[in-house]
């Protein structure tokens, strides 16, 4: 160490990680403790890159999950703010753990579910549906926010791909799918091990 550190470096020695942390969005998994769900590396740098955080901007993070989201967002910039709502009190829990060890206690964490819980909340500059996506929620969030509001919404499910496609065609944006496949054992040798199809939609409201 030549006395220089960034600051969220400091972050990760505090917490005991032992592990000098990348500036880049997309970090590795292990850095975020969850029960298995939680955006993975790739997809998560792709839509950090889709919110594009700006200094002093605030996020929803809607279905917080590990809080991976949100906790990359707040280490772009000391100045971002977010907030993220998670109905499940143990992953709740989970996020406050993560945003501590990372040096992102800020995060205001919001035990509740979308779009009930959104309400009163500041407004946002960008928004992430990353669960909890429903024809109530976006009708909500069109109503609720500000027109120019940035959001990324992650569909799975072909449920809420449906819903990402009828919104697309009324609002514009960009609908993206992602495929990622990863070399895995396939008896002898290796295979392509496929993740979901994941369909993103990104632009403003
Ligand atoms: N982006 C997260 C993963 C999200 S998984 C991460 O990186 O860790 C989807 C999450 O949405 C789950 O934790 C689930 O409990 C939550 N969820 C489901 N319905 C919801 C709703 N109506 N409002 C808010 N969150 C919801």
């Amino acid at each position: 160490n030549d006395g220089f550190c960034h600051p969220v470096c400091v972050a990760v020695e505090v917490a005991g990680q032992g592990e000098a942390m990348p500036k880049a969005s997309g970090l590795p998994d292990h850095f975020f403790a969850s029960d298995g769900v939680m955006t993975k590396r790739p997809i998560r740098a792709l839509t950090l890159s889709a919110l594009a955080p700006r200094p002093g901007e605030q996020l929803w993070d809607i279905g917080g999950g590990s809080g991976s989201i949100a906790i990359e967002w707040l280490l772009s910039h000391p100045t971002c703010k977010a907030i993220t709502v998670e109905p499940r009190g143990d992953r709740a829990a989970n996020i406050r753990a993560n945003a501590l060890a990372l040096g992102t206690d800020r995060l205001d964490v919001i035990e509740g579910s979308a779009p009930a819980a959104l309400e009163g909340l500041p407004a946002p500059n960008a928004i992430f549906v990353g669960g909890g996506l429903s024809e109530a929620l976006l009708s909500t969030l069109e109503a609720a926010v500000p027109t120019g509001t940035r959001m990324v919404a992650n569909a799975v499910t072909l449920e809420t791909e449906a819903l990402l496609t009828a919104w697309q065609a009324r609002k514009g944006g960009d609908l993206m799918r992602i495929e990622t496949a990863h070399a895995a054992p396939l008896g002898q040798r290796r295979g392509w091990k496929a993740a979901y199809p994941l369909v993103q939609w990104s632009g403003v409201l």
